[in-house]
This record gives C-alpha cells, sequence and structure tokens, in this order.
C-alpha cells in the first residue's frame, strides 16, 4: 500500500467531494445552488455538528426552504458537490432564534466523540465543514488592519472591508508532525497527564515557522523524550479538524534508548514490544487512541509486520 492509499483509509480524509475550486467565483451559480432542492446545508453550532439524537450515527442535513430561510443569509460556505448534491456548510449563530428550532431537531455534539458511528464519506463532510467555520468564527477582523472582514468566493475567502487595505485572508490549517519511533523489535510510546488513564500513543507536534517536516520530527522526539531519530518516512496523512491540524504522519528509528521528559508535555513514556503491548492491551492496562485517528494507524502498520498477528484482533 502506497502512502495515498494509506491516507485515503484515514477517517476525515475520505470524502469523495469534488470541491468545485472553479465555480467558487461564480455567484450566479452560487446562488443558483443556495435555494436548490438537491442542496444540503452542514448546520455546525460552537464547532459541534448535528445528529439525529436517537441515532448518533445519522447526521442532520438541512434542506433549503421555508423552514430555513436563514440559511442562505449566515455566509453559507461552498463545501463541494456529490452526486448531484451541493453542499454548504454553515455556522449556527449564538443566541439566534433558529438555534433552539435545530436543538429540537437533534444534538449538537463533538465530531470526534461520535466519529467512529459515522460512514467515512460523512466523516468527511462534517470534518471539512466544522474546519471551515472554525476558520471564519476567527477571521472575522482583518489581521493587518482590525476592519470587519467579509466571506467571499463561497466562504474559501475573507476579504478586508477597509477599501485602503482590502486584504484577502484564505483557510489555514496548522501542519503537525505524529512519529512511530521504533528501537529494534519495539516502539516508543508516550501519555500526557490529561489523556484518560492508561492511554498512550504516538509523539506528535506542531511544525514551527522556518522548520522542514522532518526536522520537526526530530526536534519533537528529541525535545520531548531525549530520543534522536534517523531513517525518518513518510506515512499518510489526516485532516484533524480539532481545532485545525493537518496530521503528517511519519515512521523513524532511535538511535538512543534512554528516555527522559525534557519538556513538561509528557507525564510518562516507555518502549513496548508487540508482545507486551498484546499482554497490556488484554489485561486492558493500556488504551490506545481510537481507530479513527492516524496514531491508531502508525501503531497498527508497526504492530501487523510482527509476530503477534494483528493489532485489531487484540483490542
Ligand atoms: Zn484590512
Amino acid at each position: 500500500m502506497n502512502h495515498y492509499e494509506r491516507s485515503a483509509l484515514n477517517f476525515f480524509a475520505a470524502s469523495p467531494l469534488d470541491r468545485m475550486t472553479l465555480k467558487r467565483r461564480d455567484a450566479a451559480w452560487l446562488a443558483e445552488q443556495l435555494t436548490a432542492a438537491t442542496t444540503r446545508f452542514v448546520p455546525v453550532w460552537q464547532t459541534k455538528n448535528l445528529f439525529d439524537a436517537q441515532d448518533m450515527s445519522r447526521a442532520l442535513l438541512l434542506a433549503p426552504g421555508a423552514d430555513h430561510l436563514w440559511l442562505a443569509a449566515a455566509e453559507p460556505i461552498l463545501l463541494g458537490v456529490h452526486e448531484g448534491i451541493t453542499y454548504f456548510g454553515v455556522d449556527v449563530a449564538e443566541g439566534a432564534d433558529h438555534l433552539a428550532s435545530l436543538q429540537t431537531l437533534g444534538k449538537f455534539e463533538d465530531l470526534r466523540l461520535v466519529g467512529t458511528r459515522l460512514d467515512a464519506k460523512t466523516g468527511g463532510l462534517l470534518a471539512l465543514a466544522r474546519a471551515m467555520t472554525y476558520w471564519h468564527q476567527r477571521h472575522r477582523f482583518c489581521g493587518d488592519c482590525g476592519s470587519p472582514t467579509q466571506s467571499a468566493d463561497g466562504g474559501f475567502v475573507r476579504r478586508c472591508t477597509n477599501p485602503a487595505c482590502g486584504k484577502q485572508h484564505f483557510p489555514r490549517t496548522d501542519p503537525a508532525i505524529i512519529v512511530q519511533v521504533s528501537a529494534g523489535d519495539k516502539c516508543l510510546l508516550a501519555r500526557q497527564a490529561v489523556w484518560p488513564p492508561g492511554r498512550y500513543s504516538v509523539l506528535a507536534g506542531f511544525v514551527e515557522p522556518g522548520e522542514s517536516v522532518e526536522d520537526a520530527v526530530i526536534r519533537e522526539v528529541l525535545e520531548e523524550t531525549n530520543i534522536r531519530v534517523t531513517n525518518i518516512h513518510y506515512y499518510a496523512s489526516q485532516p484533524w479538524p480539532f481545532p485545525a491540524s493537518l496530521m503528517l504522519g511519519y515512521t523513524a528509528e532511535a538511535t538512543n534508548v534512554d528516555l527522559h521528559y525534557t519538556d513538561d508535555e509528557l507525564e510518562h513514556a516507555r518502549w513496548i514490544s508487540r508482545r507486551e503491548l498484546k499482554e497490556a492491551l488484554q489485561a486492558e492496562t493500556i488504551k490506545l487512541p481510537p481507530p479513527l485517528s492516524i496514531s491508531h494507524r502508525l501503531i497498527e502498520s508497526w504492530f501487523d509486520t510482527g509476530e503477534c498477528g494483528r493489532l485489531r484482533d487484540w483490542l
């Protein structure tokens, strides 16, 4: 399996949407889509998506029409088109009249908690709506001059309303590395104090300005555990809209094994063999991150190449 195929298997990355990039500036086409009977809106409130309260695996989408006249005026974001349906993301404003009616229709919930119950296409759609509404919320004012900004080009630009400035602001995503480090037959796992008891994962951290992704891998592992790594290979990527990351997965090999926590991020780190991990999972003394995350995929990919069978059989 190559890295493109691995990325496509990652949850939140499997959206089949045609993003219709060339249509974003076509105001007439956008206006037509906003009222088309086949159009569906993906509501987001306080970064949460809307689900059927009786069946949280069912995301609730809204159709244009008399019940939802507010939709077209709420700076809708063109997410894309799939199988003849045009999807828009829309932020449900705090305190708005329609918020109460939506809350009688279903329940707003954090996508990260519900994700595993969704099909991959819906997961990708909701993740994109969440990521885009989050960006809009935080760019209502121009970073250059402080004036209000306005959504444009189907929501993929915010333009400064100050004619003397006119700066355009584009959606951002924050690159972060996540790396499975090996030493012989052992894998480096670590935990943060704020995680649920027993949860261990691979190391991760944000790429800093002026740094290559590979250098970020080397720096993060060294800062967090005092381990130096070499033989760094790209694995796959995953959009991670919690709130705005793009996870860049790598594997690497350690050149030393003496663990020291050199920053405050980790509560504990350890080297673990496949057999030890299998036994710890059976004894429920270790919990891994959920299968929808690339961290889980990296651990699974390492585990499954060994002599202890498939990771999924021990979960
Ligand atoms: Zn400005």
